[in-house]
């Protein structure tokens, strides 16, 4: 059977399905964290807009559930990257989640960018306003947060695998966890690849193929109209996501649906009683088409992927 939890190169452990909030509306979010489900990891970040709705249904839920039990993730935006804003930033995330400690800290791109105004800043040509801030700078001051106990891990998201020599080079602590955007149409074999064989734990993010949200005007591919996932779901009696859930676990990685339909969240993590194939898997992989739904180039006007 697929595994349930997985132990990080730092001897913490995580659980292999969590639930994301990108996106979840304030109004909806607290509702969707607090179900009853057993989701018993959870996926934040500062730039999502809703982190003090989610501590308002932490407090809530830690009244009843032990808060060790329940790994949980933020992140550090771009504009926070300078070392002396790493320490605000965390602690402003933990007030809002009302938390003592996050499990892990990601810094959300590999990217720093003009602190104090817009949080994405551009300029007149809409490319964004980098500050000279490096990595390794940045992630010196997260490994002091771990030092601190205000995180108990850290690592990357959006990295590549040139990034990560780079991090790999200069850190003290190794990352923990590289985020990154995993389904079958961007199965990034390479870079998983990589990762598990450097000892760093790997994340899909939008798991599900964003379905639903519009991508390239409506017209993006959706996972949910392939045949095979479809042929899939009815030979297994499971649902298409959960067929693509337990893919993902299959093949190594953690996988963060995000919703905020009751139905859907228990949907989502009752993936852990039934195995895909090796035949099935591969043939889910060969979906790949190296398909972004997330592409800074469009918010950053940079080739941040090339
Ligand atoms: P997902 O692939 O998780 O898709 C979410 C969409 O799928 C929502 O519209 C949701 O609708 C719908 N959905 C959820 N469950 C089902 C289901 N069982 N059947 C049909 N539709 C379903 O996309 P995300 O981009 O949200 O990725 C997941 C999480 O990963 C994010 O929420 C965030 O936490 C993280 N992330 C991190 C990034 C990073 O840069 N590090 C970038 C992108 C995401 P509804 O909610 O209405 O039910």
């Amino acid at each position: 059977m697929i595994a349930t939890n997985k132990k990080l190169n730092d001897g913490n452990t995580i659980p292999t399905l969590g639930l994301g909030t990108w996106k979840a509306k304030p109004n909806e979010v607290g509702q969707a964290v607090i179900t009853k489900a057993g989701y018993k990891h959870i996926d934040c970040a500062s730039i999502y807009g809703n982190q003090e709705e989610i501590g308002t249904s932490f407090e809530e839920s830690f009244k009843s559930v032990k808060r060790d039990g329940v790994f949980i993730t933020s992140k550090l935006w771009n504009t926070d990257h300078r070392p002396e804003d790493v320490e605000k930033a965390v602690k402003k995330t933990l007030s809002d989640l009302r938390l003592d400690y996050l499990d892990l800290y990601l810094m959300h791109w590999g990217i720093a960018l003009k602190p104090g105004g817009d949080l994405e800043p551009v300029d007149e040509n809409g490319q964004a306003i980098t500050e000279k801030v490096s990595i390794s700078d940045t992630w010196k001051a997260m490994e002091d947060l771990v030092k601190k106990g205000l995180v108990k891990s850290i690592g990357v998201a959006n990295f590549t695998t040139m990034m990560i020599v780079d991090l790999l080079a200069s850190s003290s602590i190794a990352p923990a966890m590289n985020q990154i955007e995993l389904h079958p149409y961007n199965t990034q074999e390479e870079l998983v690849k990589f990762c598990l064989s450097k000892g760093i734990a790997v994340t899909a993010y939008s798991p599900l193929g964003r379905h639903g949200v519009a991508k390239d005007n409506g017209s993006g591919p959706n996972l949910f109209d392939e045949p095979i996932l479809k042929e899939l779901s009815d030979k297994h009696k499971k649902s298409i996501a959960q067929i693509l859930l337990n893919w993902a676990i299959s093949r190594g990685t953690i996988a963060i649906p995000k919703s905020v339909t009751p139905e859907r969240i228990s949907e989502n993590i009752n993936i852990f009683d039934f195995e895909l194939s090796q035949d099935e898997q591969e043939e889910i992989s060969s979906l790949n088409k190296n398909y972004r739904f997330i592409e800074p180039q469009g918010w950053w006007g940079m080739p941040y992927f090339k």
